[in-house]
């Protein structure tokens, strides 16, 4: 049976549509990611299951139970801002024992409770530090650690690490995916990094508009994106037009769709078998880390490729190079 479960769940602030027909079920300790643009109703979505805003229609459920008539604060549901609102004049132990305390458990508990949760985010030395005593990634780890104390039956994190800069929000999103995993905690994460979706989750909701454009698992929205939208959002595809795939690969393909999508990976230099064949003009290319990413023209299209820079793989601008793709990697689009 599903934990969390919304259904056809819509939301409306007068004349405008902000959610309409949201349909999810997910799983006791499953780490669900909404991903999508700015705008598309993701806050919305972990307001209404946190009960500080209520659905226009539709129903919410947590753990088996209808949540229409339960209160916020009823509802053992915690969350993780971008902004870690602690509290500046208490520490580190305080800001975490706060919520505990709240409950009324005993001393000794708290402090057992408090250190437990302190030792699983790496800030066991700092209990005694203020706030403005650490950097902003201590501090989302105290946020963290004060939401987990009180074991809520689910976790909501909204763009938590969005205010750090790379580096620490790569490595907290290795600790978060620890943390839930340890806890076996179910979590549903907020972002409009489809990269940090990609690394964290166990499934993907994508969002576009107030609907849900595709769900899967990372590897499942990555490599078959239904739609122009989820391909150009979840990563660099391509997109080509009927037509013009038509030209690029030759007339001997059936094409049921009116669009088609390639990701710039699967485009080669090396023929298999059944490649298609792809002729056109090498133009600029640019170097993102360790992969190169070369602009071709064709037809009047331009397209991109990726490869992997582990030797000199340049290609020469204004040179024409036979490219290659295998048909399983032309992807229909709806
Ligand atoms: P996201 O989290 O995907 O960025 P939100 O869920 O915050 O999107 O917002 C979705 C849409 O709902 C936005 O267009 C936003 O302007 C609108 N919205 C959110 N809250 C209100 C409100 N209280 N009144 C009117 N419109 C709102």
């Amino acid at each position: 049976m599903s934990y969390v479960v919304l259904k056809d769940v819509y939301k409306q602030y007068k004349d405008t549509k902000v959610l309409s027909g949201i349909d999810m079920n997910i799983r006791d300790g499953e780490f669900v990611t909404l991903l999508g643009p700015s705008g598309c109703g993701k806050s919305t979505i972990l307001r209404i299951l946190s009960g500080l805003t209520d659905a226009t229609g539709g129903q919410v459920m947590i753990d088996g139970k209808d949540m229409k008539k339960i209160s916020p604060k009823n509802r053992r549901v915690g969350m993780v801002f971008q902004s870690y609102a602690l509290f500046p004049n208490m520490t580190v132990y305080e800001n975490v024992a706060f919520g505990i305390k709240m409950l009324k458990k005993p001393e000794n508990e708290v402090g057992e409770l408090v250190g437990k949760m302190l030792n699983l985010v790496g800030l066991q030395e700092k209990k005694e530090a203020y706030p403005h005593e650490l950097s902003g990634g201590q501090q989302q780890r105290v946020a963290l650690a004060r939401s987990l104390v009180v074991r809520p039956k689910v976790l909501l994190l909204d763009e938590p690490l969005s205010a750090l800069d790379a580096q620490i929000r790569k490595h907290l999103q290795v600790e978060l995916r620890a943390i839930q995993r340890e806890l076996d905690m179910t979590m549903i994460l907020v972002t409009h990094d489809q990269e940090e979706a990609m690394s964290v989750s166990d499934r993907i909701f994508v969002m576009n508009n107030g609907k849900i454009a595709q769900e899967g698992t990372p590897s499942e929205i990555y490599t078959h994106p239904k739609t122009e939208f989820v391909a150009n959002f979840i990563g660099r595809y391509n997109v080509f037009s009927k037509e013009q795939i038509g030209k690029l690969i030759g007339k001997n393909v059936a094409l049921s769709a009116d669009k088609y999508a390639i990701r710039p990976e699967s485009i080669h230099l090396q023929a298999q078998v059944s490649s298609y064949k792809l002729s056109a003009i090498a133009g600029d290319s640019i170097m993102n880390g360790n992969v190169i990413r070369t602009t071709f023209h064709a037809d009047n299209k331009q397209f991109t490729t990726e490869q992997l820079h582990h030797r000199a793989s340049t290609f020469e601008k204004g040179m024409e190079y036979q490219l290659f793709v295998e048909p399983e990697d032309v992807i229909a689009l709806s």
